[in-house]
């Protein structure tokens, strides 16, 4: 990639950002806008419409007439799939661009960003759509008497709530398979990185979506994503973020319509390295790079190292190594491995953490603070601290920051017992040289992914979704259309 087309795109200024509603951009209703903070430098990159609950209802409205008139649903899948094939050719066009907004918002490095965000969001999009006319319904065994057919019908109205770290990666998770089965979607974006999902959304008219079936609303998730929540009007909700907001959207569901929600959430997951593993160096750098690349804004990011005793002491150095060698800096620069923080709010619950570790007596063996403050954006070294109990915090709650939490183990049992003892099970990996006890590990320890010999780097073809109090409801793979539509049987005498 071509530094001097980053480096043009970044000096281009921001436009301000509005809704999107009933294909028109319009301001929110009383004219609020949002200051938006590049990470980058603190600066304020441009603004968005703060959304009101008013501005929600008509969203929704839009999306319910769209689904109602079938001008979507209702299309022959043929007409679809053209429609969602040319809006991830637009989304690949755009990449860079797409790219580097995306970066000024939130922070990722761009090499990272270019890859995960337009260039997997095309990948999802044009697989729904390649997929949306080769889903059949089925034919029940019944006796000869009767016919019972099983139809999938589009649920209606889908309210997507996406986080910051990977906007467009995310959000095409979930509008892939929600628009190619032909419902209709409001998207709401969080207020930390909404820009390039916004532009992408456009991009969807743009390649023909019929107007109305895409809405999407920025502003505070207290005000618009509760309004989209207790809707009486939308139909399935879905989510990529926090514990806590998840819950509250399932109290939101019971207050309102029951709406069916689908929830991905945090993780802590375990990285167990066995002294049996096939390169113990490949394993330290690609286990740096599973806790280190977007400052360890991931979701599954490897966030809990669990060592056999043998190999501790050598194995935290090579990480150590690993972690000190990667470039911690401006991320619009291609030769940077990690980028900034998401924000100020977040930086300083990163470093929190840390203390917390250090009372409870963990030894940060690298990182720890705070680095290049004088940018005025938001950095932190990739950290380490070993000698982690596994009951300690930093062993049981998310951090979603650069920080590596190392626990040793000596037996099988002892790392299992350690990996389950969260009330997450989002993602693992395992290191082994040995074939059986790789399955062992990867049948004992509860996640929605195991990683064997690498970490990271799922595509498309596999679902990534959580156990326990990762969430339910796995995105990616033809597994995730089921959230997206109805069973309807039709029961029929002959
Ligand atoms: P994070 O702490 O990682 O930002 P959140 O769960 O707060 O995670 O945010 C993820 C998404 O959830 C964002 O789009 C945000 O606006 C939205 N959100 C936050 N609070 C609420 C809420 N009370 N109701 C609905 N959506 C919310």
């Amino acid at each position: 990639m071509d530094q001097t087309k980053i480096d043009a795109l970044r000096a281009q200024p921001a436009a301000p950002f509005v809704h999107l509603i009933d294909g028109k951009h319009v301001a929110a209703s009383d004219g609020g806008t949002m200051d938006i903070i590049s990470p980058i430098d603190g600066q304020v990159l441009t603004t968005t419409a703060r959304g009101t609950a008013v501005d929600m209802e008509a969203a929704i409205a839009s999306a319910r007439a769209a689904f109602e008139d079938g001008r979507w649903a209702g299309q022959p899948p043929a007409a679809r799939k053209k429609v969602l094939m040319k809006w991830a050719d637009l989304i690949e066009a755009n990449a860079l661009e797409l790219a580097v907004l995306g970066v000024r918002d939130n922070g990722t490095e761009i090499s990272m960003a270019i890859k995960a965000e337009p260039g997997s969001a095309a990948a999802t999009i044009r697989y729904y759509a390649e997929a949306l006319d080769k889903l059949y319904g089925e034919i029940a065994p019944t006796s000869g008497d009767v016919l019972g057919l099983i139809h999938k019908e589009p649920v209606g109205v889908v309210g997507a709530i996406i986080p910051w770290n990977f906007p467009m990666m995310i959000g095409a998770w979930k509008l892939g398979p929600a628009l190619a089965m032909g419902n209709s979607v409001v998207l709401k974006p969080s207020e930390a990185a909404s820009l390039s999902l916004m532009r992408m959304a456009d991009l969807a008219l743009e390649a023909g979506l019929p107007l109305g079936v895409l809405n999407a609303v920025t502003g505070e998730g207290k005000v618009v994503g509760e309004a989209l929540g207790l809707s009486m009007d939308v139909d399935v909700l879905v989510f990529t973020g926090s514990g806590g907001t998840g819950r509250r959207l399932m109290e939101y569901a019971a207050r309102s319509n029951m709406k069916r929600v689908y929830l991905e959430l945090g993780g802590k997951s375990p990285n167990i390295i066995f002294a049996d593993a096939p390169d113990l160096d490949e394993a330290a750098k690609v286990a740096a790079a599973g806790i280190f690349r977007n400052s360890g804004q991931v979701c599954v990011a490897g966030s809990r190292l669990l060592v056999e005793a043998s190999v501790h002491d050598d194995f935290v150095a090579a990480v150590t190594n690993a972690a000190e060698a990667m470039r911690v800096g401006d991320p619009l620069r291609m030769d940077t491995h990690i980028g900034a923080i998401n924000s100020d709010a977040q930086l300083q619950a990163n470093l929190g953490f840390v203390e917390t570790a250090k009372a409870e007596g963990g030894q940060i063996v690298t990182g720890g603070g705070r680095i290049l403050q004088d940018t005025g954006g938001y950095y932190m070294a990739p950290t380490i601290i070993t000698g982690v109990t596994p009951d300690a915090t930093l062993a049981q709650k998310e951090v979603f920051g650069p920080v590596l939490s190392v626990t040793s183990f000596t037996t099988d049992e002892e790392a299992v017992k350690i990996a389950n003892a969260t009330v997450y099970g989002l993602a693992g990996g395992v290191w082994t040289s040995n074939l059986s006890r790789a399955h062992r590990m990867v049948r004992n320890v509860r996640t929605g992914v195991m990683h064997v010999n690498t970490y990271g780097g799922a595509d498309g073809t596999v679902p990534l979704g959580g156990v326990g109090q990762s969430g339910n409801g796995a995105d990616k793979s033809l597994h995730a259309i089921d959230k997206y539509i109805n069973l309807k049987t039709a029961w029929i005498k002959l």
